[in-house]
């Protein structure tokens, strides 16, 4: 029997607002353990939490994005739980009537798109952060974090494979980053997945017995992940077992999945309507005021980048990938309006250079300007494509504008003919044996020749002022 996979996310995005979500305490990470806290998020007793209006807009603005419904009236809930990390016993969420749902965004499956439900979006407040001495058995507990806005995205069960899994994470990373709502970071946690997955024989209507993966802190561990849980679950199912429902633990170290525990039921957390917060109510107005300032989104850009600028799908993809390198992409073309030529370059050479460095295009050595100038001195026939990847690395390493480094190593391409045919003519008489060859039929010596002209001028002649008259030089007998 063959069996396919049923996968369904649960992402937490970090909202990048100033101050947390029912106090005024800031949300900087890094600071020295429990500074950025007050009575309220400390769970005192008697504290009353106040809404941060932000986190409600940016919630709105990744409703709007995901093509959700915006609740006009929406609750806060109590989930209780008694752990260290949460001061209060129950951490403030949404449950019932969260704030957005019934969205959808598109992904890129192979060639194709495909539309992926969004069941729910809700906010909700982040528990602290506990470490523990390795050598004795005492745990620390950190409320710097306790309190900071978080956005949970659901996804309904509609993704089938772990590749698909991985789209739909970057889609959704890439649309918080453009809206400018959440940095993005899985690595540091400000973006973090947990990852539900059954399998079902191929045509079944009904799904399986799901577990959910947690601990997944990258893209390729989420990927990994999914791939290691799909072959564990068919093997439990051939050997005749089941699936048990349960929370298991990604380990990637030994590339496992572990149990961790049994999978709590939403009524072992008994929510309830937080009675400290009033039911959230939302008019048209705010809606639509947060709607007229979203951005235009990965997708809608990607579209425009192969129909304004004739890209290939594949170009638009990757410079529309981030807001950053559209818009580099973009300032670029400003001053050298060549789409394909700038794609090129942006996709080879300084992609290529950003992932040796380790740096991000914002971090980039050549800024856009510069490499648009470089093409410039490409067109206008000053350099030649083969001495510019030379002025690249030199601008990469140095910083230094593009004609000022053609101008101080003396770079300039040759174009005048007649010294170009003097070294013609040198390379040919010092070459009898090969020019004989030449015209006894073995044209494919010409590159040989292009070579050692290219060699006596450093790269600087002009290839295609070379190449003619090169052909030229060689058809004539009497040179
Ligand atoms: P819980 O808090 O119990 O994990 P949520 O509603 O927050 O419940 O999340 C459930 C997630 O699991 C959703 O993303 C949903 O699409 C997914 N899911 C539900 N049933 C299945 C299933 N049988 N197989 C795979 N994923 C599932
Ligand atoms: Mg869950
Ligand atoms: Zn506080």
């Amino acid at each position: 029997m063959e069996f396919e996979p049923v996968i369904g996310l649960e992402v937490h995005a970090q909202l990048t607002t100033d101050t947390k979500i029912f106090c005024g305490c800031s949300t900087l990470f890094g600071g020295f353990p429990n500074t950025h806290t007050c009575p309220v998020c400390l769970g005192m007793p008697g504290m009353l939490p106040v809404l941060n209006k932000k986190v409600v807009e940016y919630t709105i603005r990744m409703g709007l994005a995901t093509n959700c419904k915006i609740e006009h009236e929406s609750r806060f809930a109590r989930k209780n739980y008694f752990y260290p990390d949460l001061p209060k016993g129950y951490q403030i969420s949404q449950y019932e009537l969260p704030i957005a749902q019934f969205g959808h965004i598109d992904i890129e499956v192979g060639d194709s798109n495909k539309r992926i439900g969004i069941t729910r979006i809700h906010m909700e407040e982040d528990a602290g952060k506990l470490s523990h001495d390795p050598d004795r058995p005492i745990s620390f507990v950190d409320f710097n974090r306790t309190g900071v806005p978080l956005m949970e995205i659901v996804s309904e069960p509609d993704i089938r494979s772990p590749e698909e899994a991985g789209s739909y994470l970057r889609q959704l990373r890439s649309i918080v980053r453009y809206l400018g709502i959440c940095d993005g970071n899985m690595e540091e946690g400000s973006f973090r997945c947990d990852a539900n997955v059954s399998i079902r024989p191929i045509g079944a209507e009904t799904f399986g017995t799901r577990t959910e993966l947690k601990n997944l802190n990258s893209f390729k561990h989420v990927e990994k992940a999914l791939h290691y849980e799909i072959n564990r679950q068919k093997e439990v199912i051939f050997e005749g077992g089941k699936v048990v429902q349960e929370t298991r633990l990604w380990d990637s170290v030994s590339n496992r999945t572990t149990s961790m525990r049994g999978k709590e039921e939403a009524h072992d957390y008994r929510y309830f309507p937080d009675p400290d917060l009033l039911p959230l109510v939302i008019d048209e107005d705010w809606i639509e005021s947060v709607r007229e300032t979203l951005p235009e989104l990965p997708n809608e850009k990607k579209e425009r980048f192969v129909t304004e600028y004739g890209l290939p799908l594949y170009d638009a993809n990757i410079l529309t990938s981030n807001l950053a390198t559209a818009n580099y992409f973009e300032d670029c073309l400003k001053i050298f309006p060549e789409s394909k030529t700038v794609s090129n370059w942006i996709m080879g050479s300084l992609m290529g250079l950003l992932n040796a460095e380790g740096k991000t295009i914002e971090q980039s050595p050549i800024s856009s300007q510069d490499l648009a100038n470089l093409l410039g001195l490409i067109k206008e026939g000053i350099i030649s494509g083969k001495i510019a990847k030379v002025v690249f690395e030199e601008m990469a390493k140095t910083g230094k504008a593009p004609d000022k480094i053609v101008k101080e190593k003396g770079l300039v391409q040759v174009t005048d003919v007649s010294a170009i045919e003097e070294i013609i003519l040198n390379v040919l008489a010092d070459n009898a044996k090969e020019v004989a060859d030449y015209r006894n039929g073995k044209t494919r010596l010409l590159g040989f020749f292009v070579g050692q002209v290219m060699k006596k001028t450093k790269g600087k002649a002009n290839p295609k002022i070379v190449n003619e008259v090169l052909k030229e030089k060689l058809k004539n007998e009497y040179i």
